[in-house]
């Protein structure tokens, strides 16, 4: 019989980092327990948009495990009875200097599939987008769109279900020192451990931490009822996104783009917003985002925030109703010089944290990564 204590591998954390570990880790063969404080994963992992995203990703590491991730996400969710509610990014350009960072993203490797419509195509291919004055409309193949506050609980039954993963809800871990892992309530042990545990800088391991100069990034979220029937053609972004997706916002173009929207959209800008819209089964839309930063932030949404964001909402889609009916804020850890953190403790132990708002997008990559440098 096998000791109830003693692991392969020991994920510290049940968020899609965590998750996507121990996936990650039985593809090949290990015995896994996955540990987590919460009684559930409440974290970054259940807030975010279920955006899983390629297109727009920062060129280099964070695009490449993004087109891994997704193909990845297109083998897992139908295994795990997760739903893919829409598919596609539809990015509109109303600034001509936005068009401009449309059309040299077009002439990077990055924008192979994608298409770049006039707005009288867009118009009749997506009818929902508000097109009036704009320039143009990026149209990306490659996004997915999951429902995360359910699809990680899925994705954690699934592996537990089928791929007889160990999961300890309720069950903090207060010392990693592997092969031992002590935790709030027994000693467990494990040949590698991987620490996945995202905005607890204070936490685990926060002497390997703190000198990468890590800040809380808190952003705010709404669930936006629009009229019945109203459908969205995939997941919708606009100018402001185009000055904060590296794949964009690090082109040279982008530098004129963001001169006129500092002049144009200060309030916005001042509070990181840029809109993202993705849909739900039930037709409600899920609508962010802000960025404030800091080393701890309060837990209150401000008004004026969700008020801009709206503003946005209103300007992008033909929307003749928007009914908020939640709020949340979410939280994850920003790195000035990395989108993810892999810390190597010892030959035994990793920690992994993206530093960025790309963990539901290349989750599934960095894990495979991870693994094939951990001999
Ligand atoms: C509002 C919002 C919107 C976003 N939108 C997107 C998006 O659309 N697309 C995208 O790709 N990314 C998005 N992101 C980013 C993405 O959600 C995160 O990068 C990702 O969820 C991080 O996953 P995680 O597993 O590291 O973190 P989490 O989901 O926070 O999980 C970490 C877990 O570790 C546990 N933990 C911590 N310390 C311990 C301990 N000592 N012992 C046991 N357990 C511990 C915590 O309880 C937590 O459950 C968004 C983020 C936010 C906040």
């Amino acid at each position: 019989m096998q000791n109830p204590h003693h692991f392969d591998l020991i994920v510290v954390g049940a968020g899609i980092v965590g998750l996507a570990h121990a996936y990650t880790a039985v593809q090949r063969g290990l015995r896994v327990c996955v540990i987590e404080r919460d009684a559930a994963c409440v974290g970054a992992s259940i807030r975010n948009f279920g955006f899983i995203t390629v297109t727009g990703q920062g060129a280099g590491d964070t695009w490449r495990r993004a087109r891994r991730a997704r193909e990845v996400w297109g083998e897992v969710a139908p295994l795990a009875g997760i739903e893919a509610v829409h598919h596609g990014l539809w990015l509109t350009a109303f600034r001509p200097k936005a068009m401009d960072v449309l059309q040299a993203f077009m002439a990077t490797p990055m924008a192979e599939g994608c298409t770049l419509f006039d707005a009288g195509d867009a118009a009749s291919r997506a009818p929902a987008l508000q097109l009036q004055g704009a320039q143009g409309v990026l149209y990306s193949p490659h996004e997915m769109r999951v429902e995360s506050r359910t699809a990680i609980g899925q994705l954690t039954r699934w592996l537990a279900e089928a791929h007889g993963v160990t999961f300890r809800f309720g069950e903090a871990v207060l010392e990693v020192a592997t092969p031992m892992v002590r935790t709030s309530r027994a000693t467990l042990h494990a040949e590698r451990v991987a620490v996945c545990t995202n905005t607890d800088l204070n936490g685990l391991m926060a002497e390997r931490i703190a000198p990468h100069g890590l800040r809380l990034c808190q952003l705010q979220m709404l669930r936006v009822r629009p009229e019945p029937g109203f459908q969205l053609p995939g997941s919708v972004m606009a100018d402001l996104s185009l000055v904060r997706y590296h794949g964009y916002s690090r082109l040279p173009e982008a530098a004129a783009l963001l001169a006129q929207l500092e002049a144009e959209e200060g309030e916005s800008l001042a509070h990181g917003i840029h809109l993202i819209v993705v849909q739900s089964a039930d037709g409600s839309l899920v609508v962010g985002d802000s960025h404030h930063y800091g080393a701890v932030l309060p837990p209150f949404a401000d008004q004026r925030v969700d008020e801009l964001i709206l503003q946005h909402l209103r300007r992008t889609l033909k929307l003749k109703e928007a009914t908020v009916t939640e709020r949340w804020v979410g939280t994850y850890p920003s790195s000035a010089s990395t989108d993810c953190l892999i810390d190597r403790p010892d030959d035994a132990t990793r920690l992994v944290l993206v530093t960025s708002g790309t963990g539901a997008s290349t989750a599934f990559g960095i894990a495979e990564e991870v693994f094939a440098q951990w001999n």
